[in-house]
């Protein structure tokens, strides 16, 4: 494990309206394990984003609350290999018994049963004793129940219980995670640095915490160097490949203005009008986004307005974005011509 990712807690579980829903589920079942209205509860979506630090979290929580209560986390191929063992040395039952005497059963990756169908039968019957005694069972897996191909009737009784997504983070939350994994780390990074780096991953926190794992590395390597744009710039080119190609910002403005159908001069100049003011705005962003600019050189570049103005820009549009889906959709756009541009 790296050494950024310490202990999985809910506390360290920064809450955002892509996880509310199944981090309070969880702490539900934390604080209350012998509540069995979300038995079992299943926690889905994609990797790295947070299924087992929840799931870790209530086997953490139970452990501090109830310290008589015996719970046990497994992975689902660690509970095969188990399995597959006590076969071969004939103890089977002693393995099952064991199980079965668990107050809660926290199982991570359910995905891993497909194509096992020993393990789904012996898991079927170990499943149906816990819910019986009132025994809590969580469980994560990569997919939806509804797609994870395995025996129907252990995929019927999966949805018993509660079900809850993890989705991909917005900006601000990946912002809010990387600020608060930084600060456990005690390494400071410039707000702008945080955003830029949070601007092009979002879809993995773990790769956020391998970014920040890199950029200490970096500092290390070159003595206590800052964390500035630069180096976020190097570490970041490992991570995503639509920062390999230099992006300018002439080929921004030249993409934003064709986009909104305006005179590239449009966007430096004084017009108010509504329409060229959104496009100056998103340019602005973008400049921010792709390129080394500081606020004064972008100011510069729009017409010699001020850092204020610059500032006040990327946020109108970073909060547009969160919140108009057309704004979002059109700069999702956007940044597929840039790079194409660059191509
Ligand atoms: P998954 O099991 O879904 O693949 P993990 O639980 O291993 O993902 O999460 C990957 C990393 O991201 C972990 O180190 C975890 O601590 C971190 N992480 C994910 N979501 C959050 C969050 N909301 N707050 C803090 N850390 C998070
Ligand atoms: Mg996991």
């Amino acid at each position: 494990e790296s050494n950024l990712n310490g202990k999985y807690t809910f506390d360290n579980f920064i809450e955002g309206d892509c996880n509310s829903l199944a981090r309070n589920a969880a702490k539900a079942v934390a604080d209350n394990p012998a509540n069995t209205a979300f038995n079992p509860l299943v926690i889905h979506g994609p990797v790295g984003l947070g299924k087992t630090h929840l799931l870790k979290a209530v086997g953490n929580r139970i452990a501090e609350k109830f310290p008589n209560k015996s719970v046990l986390y497994v992975t689902t191929d660690t509970f095969t290999n188990q399995l597959v063992s006590s076969i071969g040395n004939n103890t089977t039952n002693d393995l099952v018994n064991w199980y079965q005497n668990v107050d809660v059963l926290l199982v991570d990756d359910i995905q891993q049963l497909i194509n096992r169908k020993k393990t789904q039968d012996v898991f079927f019957n170990l499943f149906n004793v816990l819910r019986q005694n009132n025994k809590a069972i969580v469980m994560t897996c990569d997919r939806p129940i509804i797609e994870l191909d395995i025996e129907e009737r252990l995929r019927s009784r999966f949805q018993w219980g509660l079900t809850a997504d993890l989705s991909a983070p917005a900006l601000e939350t990946r912002m809010a995670i990387l600020a608060a994994k930084a600060s456990a780390n005690e390494v400071s990074i410039p707000p702008q640095v945080m955003e830029f780096i949070c601007y092009h991953i979002q879809n993995n926190i773990r790769q956020l915490e391998g970014v920040l794992n890199n950029l200490v590395l970096h500092r290390g390597v070159n003595q206590g160097r800052e964390i500035d744009l630069e180096l976020a710039r190097q570490v970041l080119k490992n991570f995503v490949t639509e920062i390999n190609r230099e992006v300018t910002p002439e080929v921004i403005q030249r993409t934003v203005a064709e986009y909104y159908n305006l005179d590239v001069e449009k966007l430096a100049s004084a017009t108010r009008r509504r329409h060229v003011v959104l496009a100056r705005q998103i340019s602005m962003f973008l400049v921010k986004q792709f390129t080394d600019q500081s606020l004064k050189a972008i100011g510069r570049m729009f017409g010699g307005r001020d850092h204020a103005t610059v500032i006040y820009s990327i946020r109108t549009v970073r909060d547009l974005m969160e919140t108009n889906d057309d704004i979002k959709k059109a700069l999702e756009e956007l940044e597929r011509k840039i790079r194409a541009g660059q191509g």
